[in-house]
C-alpha cells in the first residue's frame, strides 16, 4: 500500500465514522434524540385510502385552501416512508379483515378473517400485547366500531360479520376507549334500529363494567376521564361532506377526545387505532368529493398526533397507512370528441378541476338517496341543477340510472352512485378503474420513536410484526 493510497483510505475511513457517528445523533425537536421503545402510539388508518387518494388531497388542499398537507409535509418529511404490500392469504387484492389482521397481529390473514392467521394460528393483536404492558389502549373509527379493521385489532373471529362475537370480545379485552358508530348492534332486539338477535341491552353491560357512554359531539367534549363508550350513529357514521357539524364529532373530533382520555392520569402509556372507513366506503361509490373531504378530515386528525408528537417527542411513534386502496382513482387525459387523436383535441385535468369538485355540496350515497329506487328522467334533471350545477350527465350515463343498470362489474355497484361518480369522472378527466379494492402497494409514513422500522418495501404483515415487536421490548407493568 504506497503513502497516498493510505492517506485516501484513513481520510475515507474518517469520513464514515463521522457520518455513522452523526447520524446515530439526530435529533428530535426536543434536542433529544428519540428512544426506540414508544410509550405513546398512533396507527392512523385511511381505509382504502392508497397514494391517490392521499395526493388528489394534498393537490386539493393547495389548490382550493393554499395549505399544506400534515402526512406528506411533517410525518412524510420528518419521518421515514415505506410501501406495503396488500395482497391477502387467499386473495390477490385484500379485503379490510384480512389486511389489518396483517397490520395488527402481524401474520397474513385471509379476507373476512378477523385476527387468525392463514394457517388457522391465533396471533396476539397489537392492542393485546399493549394491554399486556399496562398500555390503554383505544379504538376509534367513522365505520361501526365492529367493523372489520377496528375489529382485527381487538378480536379473534372467523367471520366480520359476526358481529355479536366481536363485541362480546371487546367486552373480555376491556378497551380503555370505544369510539365510532354501529349502535344498532348494541340495542337489543326489537328497540327501534336494533339489529341483534337477542335481547341483550350491550350499552348497558359495558356501563356495568364501568364504561361512561355517550352518543353526541358535545357529550363526548364534556368527558375528561375514565373509560368510554361512544356511539355516534346506528350504522357507518356520516361522510364529512354531509356531516352535522353541531351534533356528530368528526375523524378529527375524536381523535382530540382520544387523546385527551388516553393520555389524563397515564403513566403507562397508550396505543390508539384511529381509522377513517369513509375514504374507503366513498372509493366504493366512486364518490371523489367525498374521497378528498373525509381524507382532508384525516389529515387533520392526523395534525392533532403531531402536535402531540411535539410536545412528547422521544416517547411517541406515529404511523399513518392504509389497508388497501379502493376504486383505481387518478387523474388523465382525454379526447375531446372521436374525430381525431390529435393533441388539437385532448384535453387533460388542471387545478380548474378542483373548484368544480368543491362546488359538489352532497355525497353521492345522499344524491341516491334524494333520487330514491325509481328515479324519473325528471328528478334526475332536477337532482343536476341542484347539486351537480355545471356538469353534464351523458344521455347514456342518464339511463342507465333509469334502468337501475350497473357500470361496474365490482360487486360493489350501486347504479345511481357508480353513474354519477362516473359523470363527475368523465366531466373532469379523472377515472375509476373499479368500485372494489385494488391491489396497489400502500405507503407507510412513521414518525418518532422507533419509526426507521418502517422504511422501505415490506409486506404488510411485517408492519404488525415490527410494531408487535417494539411493544415486546417495554417492560411489563
Ligand atoms: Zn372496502
Amino acid at each position: 500500500m504506497n503513502k497516498r493510497f493510505r492517506r485516501l483510505l484513513i481520510t475515507t475511513l474518517a469520513a464514515v465514522a463521522l457520518v455513522l457517528v452523526a447520524s446515530s445523533l439526530i435529533k428530535s425537536p426536543a434536542g433529544q434524540a428519540p428512544s426506540a421503545t414508544p410509550k405513546y402510539i398512533f396507527i392512523f388508518l385511511a381505509d382504502g385510502g392508497g397514494t391517490t387518494q392521499m395526493e388528489i388531497t394534498r393537490q386539493y388542499n393547495r389548490h382550493i385552501h393554499n395549505e399544506g398537507m400534515v402526512i406528506t409535509d411533517k410525518i412524510m418529511k420528518q419521518g421515514t416512508l415505506g410501501l406495503l404490500t396488500t395482497h391477502a392469504g387467499d386473495f390477490l387484492s385484500t379485503d379490510s379483515a384480512a389486511a389489518a389482521t396483517a397490520i395488527g397481529s402481524g401474520c397474513k390473514g385471509n379476507d373476512s378473517v378477523l385476527g387468525i392467521c392463514a394457517d388457522g394460528s391465533i396471533p396476539k393483536t397489537v392492542m393485546e400485547v399493549a394491554k399486556e404492558k399496562g398500555m390503554r389502549v383505544g379504538l376509534v373509527t367513522n365505520a361501526a366500531i365492529y367493523d372489520a379493521s377496528p375489529a382485527a385489532f381487538a378480536s379473534h373471529v372467523k367471520s366480520r360479520r359476526n358481529y355479536s362475537e366481536i363485541l362480546d370480545q371487546y367486552l373480555k379485552m376491556a378497551p380503555d376507549l370505544l369510539l365510532g358508530g354501529g349502535r344498532d348492534q348494541f340495542l337489543p332486539k326489537g328497540q327501534a334500529g336494533g339489529r341483534r338477535k337477542d335481547e341483550v341491552d350491550l350499552i348497558r353491560v359495558f356501563v356495568s363494567k364501568g364504561y361512561q357512554y355517550v352518543s353526541d359531539k358535545n357529550e363526548l367534549e364534556r368527558i375528561k376521564q375514565g373509560k368510554v363508550l361512544g356511539l355516534f350513529s346506528l350504522q357507518d357514521m356520516s361522510f364529512e361532506i354531509d356531516r352535522d357539524k353541531k351534533t356528530e364529532p368528526s375523524v378529527y373530533d375524536m381523535t382530540e377526545a382520544a387523546i385527551r382520555l388516553l393520555y389524563n392520569g397515564n403513566s403507562r402509556g397508550f396505543a390508539v387505532f384511529i381509522e377513517s372507513e369513509n375514504v374507503d366506503t366513498a372509493g366504493h361509490l366512486n364518490d371523489v368529493a367525498s374521497v378528498i373531504h373525509d381524507y382532508r378530515e384525516f389529515d387533520r386528525a392526523v395534525g392533532l398526533a403531531y402536535e402531540f408528537y411535539r410536545n412528547h417527542p422521544q416517547e411517541t411513534l406515529i404511523l399513518v397507512t392504509a389497508d388497501h386502496e379502493t376504486g383505481g382513482l387518478g387523474f388523465t387525459q382525454g379526447l375531446i370528441n372521436f374525430t381525431s387523436t390529435a393533441a388539437a383535441n385532448r384535453v387533460a385535468a388542471t387545478a380548474e378541476d378542483y373548484k368544480r369538485i368543491q362546488s359538489i355540496p352532497i355525497s353521492l350515497r345522499k344524491a341516491s338517496k334524494i333520487l330514491g329506487p325509481n328515479p324519473t328522467g325528471e328528478a334526475i334533471d332536477n337532482l343536476m341543477k341542484e347539486y351537480f350545477k355545471g356538469f353534464t350527465l351523458a344521455p347514456e350515463l342518464k339511463e342507465l340510472i333509469i334502468k337501475r343498470h350497473p357500470v361496474s362489474r365490482s360487486i360493489f355497484y350501486e347504479p345511481t352512485t357508480n353513474a354519477l361518480g362516473m359523470m363527475i369522472a368523465h366531466n373532469i378527466q379523472a377515472y375509476w378503474s373499479t368500485s372494489g379494492h385494488t391491489n396497489q402497494p400502500v405507503f407507510v409514513a412513521a414518525l418518532g420513536a422507533g419509526a426507521e422500522k418502517f422504511r422501505g418495501y415490506q409486506d404488510n404483515a411485517d408492519f404488525g410484526k415490527k410494531l408487535k415487536a417494539l411493544l415486546e421490548r417495554k417492560k411489563s407493568q
